[in-house]
This record gives structure tokens, C-alpha cells and sequence, in this order.
């Protein structure tokens, strides 16, 4: 499937939160509003996953129609009046009837501006139009909109850095992202052999072709994933592993050759789970993330080459879009 970056028509959901259905009933989702948070999902076309309503429910109001806040915010998904009056659509604020479509209609909004923020004009600082050059799943990025405003997120091209108010929506966006894994059920999602997905989770940090003196080229080869060391990495689509060990500045590496001779490189590697030779599904395991070789701290490093070697790299942003990767 080809991901399109226009806002009309429905696109892939973001892998890594994808997939599952809804845990519902203890530690999940209360029954009642299962019906209401998948409608509201499936009424958005910019491909909201219910789940990350779910959690925003469960963050916002513990799943609790009659929740207030001291700063005004209101029911189960803490509107202020100001924004209730743009998405309440008249409804009451109190009722999960109306609040749950309403929520699902905001975050909708948000994501359509997240996939393409040229064709909106509002913000005073806009600096980045082009949408892969934003640091953060377009899901992220609607959520750091939903927490600081959208105009937070174009002034950083991104979700805002942890410096910002605090850090209060760089750890918005984490929990959010987290808790909406816990409220998916597993089993149902990854397990489509030959899917492509992203590498890893995680913010995206250092974009493509970005210069500066840390790399020998002049400038970066590749997308870098913040993630934590030992965070799980995926073969971004199915294919042969053609190298698999140590690589220099690289560190611990895999480069996997695909069927259309294009090549995925993962670098900095902690561990690895699989040998050269092997073939690997899309999703697949193949690693651990972590800081090895030459860098400042641990993530991945990952490439999308059309040859086996270091320096035929292409951006890997329109790669995975065009194979369904919602990045
Ligand atoms: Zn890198």
C-alpha cells in the first residue's frame, strides 16, 4: 500500500502502536465505552488508532465521566469549555456519548495537520513544512498538539523537547504511547508475516542529511530512532541478512538485503538475534538497540541503501511510506 501524505482517504495507523484490538475490562477499558472509542477511531480517516483515545481517556479522567480539574477541565476527557464549544458540537461535556466523538474529532484534526502541516497557515513561527522532516510519528505529533497546542509542535518541528513547560508534553506524549500498548491486546498485531514497519519505537531524533562534523561524510546517512538501550529492533520489511556484527563507527550492525535490492542497516546494536544467511519476516526481531560504536549516547541508527555498502544511503522516510510505514 502506498502511505499518502494527503489528509483525505484512510491511511495505515502507526506500527509499533497498531494492530491489536482493544483490552477491554480489567486493566483495559471499561466495556461501556469500548463501542464509543472504536467508532470515534474509526470515523477519523487519518488513521487514529483507538487505543491512543483509550489511553488519553485513561490518562485524562481514569475513564471517569464526572472528572474535574482544578483548572476547569471537564468529563471523561477533561474539555475545557473554550475547546468544547469548537468540538462538543453542542453535546454535553458530562456525557461519554458526546465527549468520546468529540475527543476523537479533535484528535482527528490533529492528525490531518501532523501529516501535512504546509496546507495550514496559522502558527507565527513555522519553519518546517516538509512533514518527514518532523520529529515524530504523525501520532506523536498529535498528541503533543492535543497537550500544547499545534503551534508547540511546528515551532519545534516536532514534539516539543523535554526543556519545554517543564517536560510536561515530551512525557505526555511517552505515556500516552506506552499506555496505549497496555491497551492493546497483543497476539493480533505483528504477526502478519511480510508487514513492514518501523525499526523501533521512539521519538525520531537526527534527521536525514543533517551536517555537522560528527560524521565523515559531512553529513548523517540515515534516521536516527531515541530509544533507550536494549529496546527491541525490527527488520523493517522481510528479506536476507547479509551482515550481522561488529562494523566500526558502527558498532554492532545488520545490513538485510530485500526483495526489491534495496538494503536496511541498523547500527549501534547491544546485542543480535540473528546470523548472517538467516531471512527474516517484516517486524521480525532481530536485535537490541543500544550505543556501540562511535556515538554520544545510545539509539538507533538506521539506513535504507541501494547497495551493501556505507554511502549509497537514501532518505529512508518516503522508503517506508511507500511501503505502508506510517513515519
Ligand atoms: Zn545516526
Amino acid at each position: 500500500m502506498l502511505a499518502s501524505l494527503s489528509d483525505s482517504g484512510s491511511t495505515p495507523l502507526d506500527p509499533g502502536l497498531a494492530g491489536g484490538s482493544l483490552k477491554v475490562g480489567r486493566g483495559g477499558v471499561p466495556s461501556q465505552y469500548e463501542g464509543l472509542i472504536v467508532q470515534a477511531a474509526n470515523d477519523c480517516k487519518a488513521g487514529l488508532s483507538p487505543s491512543i483515545l483509550a489511553a488519553q481517556l485513561k490518562q485524562e479522567s481514569g475513564f471517569n465521566p464526572k472528572a474535574s480539574s482544578p483548572a476547569g477541565a471537564q468529563g471523561i476527557a477533561q474539555f475545557m469549555p473554550g475547546t468544547w464549544k469548537t468540538w462538543g458540537e453542542g453535546g454535553d461535556v458530562w456525557d461519554p456519548n458526546d465527549a468520546i466523538p468529540a475527543q476523537g474529532r479533535f484528535m482527528c484534526s490533529l492528525l490531518k495537520r501532523a501529516k501535512n502541516p504546509a496546507k495550514y497557515n496559522d502558527c507565527p513561527t513555522e519553519t518546517v513544512t516538509d512533514p518527514s522532516q518532523y520529529n515524530g510519528s504523525p501520532t506523536e505529533l498529535a498528541l503533543a498538539g492535543y497537550n500544547a497546542g499545534w503551534c508547540a509542535v511546528e515551532r519545534y518541528a516536532g514534539v516539543p523537547p523535554a526543556s519545554f513547560a517543564k517536560g510536561q508534553t515530551y512525557d505526555y506524549v511517552k505515556i500516552i504511547m506506552a499506555s496505549s500498548r497496555q491497551l492493546t491486546l497483543s497476539g493480533a498485531s505483528g504477526g502478519s508475516s511480510g508487514a513492514w514497519t518501523r525499526p523501533t519505537s521512539g521519538a525520531l531524533g537526527t534527521v536525514y542529511h543533517a551536517t555537522g562534523a560528527h560524521w565523515s561524510s559531512g553529513y548523517h546517512t540515515g534516521i536516527d530512532f531515541t530509544v533507550p538501550t536494549g529496546t527491541t529492533v525490527k527488520a523493517v520489511g522481510p528479506g536476507t541478512v547479509i551482515t550481522a556484527g561488529q562494523g566500526g563507527a558502527y558498532g554492532n550492525q545488520i545490513v538485510i538485503r530485500h526483495a526489491d535490492g534495496k538494503y536496511s542497516h541498523y547500527a549501534h546494536l547491544s546485542s543480535l538475534s540473528v546470523s548472517k544467511g538467516d531471512t527474516v519476516k517484516g517486524g521480525q526481531k532481530i536485535g537490541l538497540s543500544g550505543a556501540t560504536g562511535n556515538v554520544t549516547g545510545p539509539h538507533l541508527h538506521f539506513e535504507i541503501r541501494t547497495g551493501p555498502e556505507y554511502g549509497s544511503d537514501v532518505n529512508p522516510i518516503p522508503y517506508l511510506r511507500q511501503h505502508g510505514v506510517s513515519i
